[in-house]
C-alpha cells in the first residue's frame, strides 16, 4: 500500500501540534518518524491510522482518498508503546482477537484460527505460549505477540507508536533486528514512531525527522546523517562539534584557522557556524593546512572505536573525536598529549539557524 500524506495539519484548539506534512511512502517501505518529544510523531500516526481527525489536509492510501474512511476500514495494524494487549485474555485469544470480532461471513473457521495463532508464534518465536496470559510474560515477548496480533489481519499498513520503547537496551535491538526481517519477509509498508536517532537509523528505509509539527528533513539514514539539511537535524541524528567563524571562499575561518566548508555558498562573507561529526577529525602527530592543535583529556575505547576528548586549543572548547581503533593504535596517543586535528567535512550554517 503506497501511502500519501497532502498537507495535512492538526490544531488542538489554537495550538498547531502538525503543520502541512507533505509525505510520500512507496508501498513496502519501512519509515520511521523521528523527533524530540512533541514534535507530532503520535499526532501524524494516529491520523494515518484513522484514530484522529486531520484539521486540513488528506490522507490517500494506494490511490484512494481515506481522510473520512474510519479506522477498522483502513486496514491497518497498530502496535504501541505499552503492548495494551488483554489482560484477561491468553496470547492465543489476544492474537486472534481481530479474526474472531470479523462479522460471521468474514470470520476463519476455529480450526483456521488455531492455525493462524500458531504460524504467527513460530514467526514471533514464541512457540508454545499459547496458553499463557500476559501477566506471564516478559516485556519483550509481550511486545512480540503485540506485533503477531496486529499481523493477523494481514494488515496492508502496519503502524507502530515506539514499539520497543519500554524495554531494555539489549531486547530493543534483538526486536529491531527482528522487525527489519519481519519487514522484509511481509514487505507490509510500515511507518514506527520514535525518539531514537539509533533505533531509526538501523531499522528504517527512510527516516522523516520532526520538529515542532513540521517535517526538517526526509532521507536514508546515511542522507540525514551525512548531509542534514539543518543545525537541529545534524544535532538530533548524533553528536558534533561546533566551531564558530566566518565564511570566506568557501572556507570557514575562525580567526586562527581555517577549513574547507561544504555548501554554504548563501552564506560567503557573513558570520556562520560549522558543524563537524566525531568521526570526521583526522588527527595527526604533526600540523598541517587546515589542522589545528587540541589536547587530548579522556580516551575511552570501545569495542572497534576509540571515543576521544579533547581541548581545542584554538578556543579552549571541548572536542569530541571517534577514531578507529588501528588510527589510535597507530598514533600511539595518551593523555594530555597535544596532536593537530583536521576535519575531513564541515557543515556550514548561518548562526540564526543555530537554534538547538
Ligand atoms: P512524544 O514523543 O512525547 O510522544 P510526539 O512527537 O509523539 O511526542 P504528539 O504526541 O504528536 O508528539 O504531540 C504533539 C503536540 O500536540 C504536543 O505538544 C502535545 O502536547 C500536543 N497534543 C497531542 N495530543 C493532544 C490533545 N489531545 N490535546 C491537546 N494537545 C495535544
Amino acid at each position: 500500500m503506497s501511502i500519501e500524506i497532502n498537507q495535512v495539519s492538526k490544531y488542538f484548539g489554537s495550538f498547531k501540534a502538525l503543520e502541512q506534512i507533505q509525505l510520500s511512502i512507496q508501498k513496502g517501505e519501512l519509515i520511521a518518524l523521528l523527533g524530540p518529544s512533541g514534535s507530532g510523531k503520535t499526532s501524524l500516526l494516529r491520523i494515518i491510522a484513522g484514530l484522529e481527525a486531520a484539521s486540513e489536509g488528506s490522507i490517500v492510501f494506494n490511490g484512494k482518498d481515506m481522510t473520512n474512511v474510519n479506522a477498522i476500514s483502513r486496514q491497518v495494524g497498530f502496535v504501541f508503546q505499552h503492548y495494551a494487549l488483554f489482560s484477561h485474555m491468553t496470547v492465543a485469544d489476544n492474537i486472534s482477537y481481530g479474526l474472531r470480532v470479523r462479522p460471521r461471513s468474514k470470520r476463519p473457521s476455529k480450526q483456521e484460527i488455531k492455525n493462524k495463532v500458531d504460524e504467527l508464534l513460530n514467526l514471533v518465536k514464541l512457540d508454545g505460549l499459547q496458553k499463557r496470559y500476559p501477566s506471564q510474560l516478559s516485556g519483550g515477548q509481550r511486545q512480540r505477540v503485540a506485533l503477531a496480533r496486529a499481523l493477523a489481519v494481514q494488515p496492508e499498513v502496519l503502524l507502530l507508536d515506539e514499539p520497543f520503547g519500554a524495554l531494555d537496551a539489549k531486547v530493543r535491538k534483538e526486536l529491531r533486528r527482528w522487525l527489519r526481517n519481519l519487514h522484509n519477509q511481509f514487505n507490509v509498508t510500515s511507518i514506527f514512531v520514535t525518539h531514537d536517532q539509533e533505533e531509526a537509523m538501523d531499522v528504517a528505509d527512510r527516516i522523516v525527522v520532526m520538529n515542532h509539527g513540521r517535517i526538517e528533513q526526509v532521507g536514508t539514514p546515511d542522507e540525514v546523517y551525512e548531509h542534514p539539511n539543518s543545525p537541529f537535524v545534524f544535532d538530533f541524528l548524533g553528536n558534533v562539534n561546533l566551531f564558530k567563524g566566518r565564511l570566506k571562499a568557501g572556507n570557514l575561518n575562525t580567526g586562527t584557522i581555517s577549513l574547507r566548508a561544504a555548501g554554504g555558498g548563501h552564506l560567503e562573507d557573513s558570520d556562520v557556524v560549522g558543524y563537524i561529526r566525531p568521526h570526521q577529525m583526522e588527527l595527526h602527530r604533526v600540523s598541517g593546512e587546515g589542522a589545528f592543535p587540541i589536547k587530548i583529556t579522556h580516551i575511552q575505547p570501545v569495542g572497534p572505536i576509540v571515543f576521544l576528548e579533547a581541548t581545542n586549543l584554538d578556543n579552549q572548547e571541548t572536542m569530541e573525536i571517534e577514531l578507529p581503533k588501528n588510527e589510535f593504535t597507530d598514533l600511539n596517543l595518551t593523555i594530555g598529549e597535544v596532536v593537530y586535528s583536521k576535519p575531513k567535512q564541515v557543515h556550514v550554517f548561518s548562526p540564526e539557524e543555530f537554534s538547538i
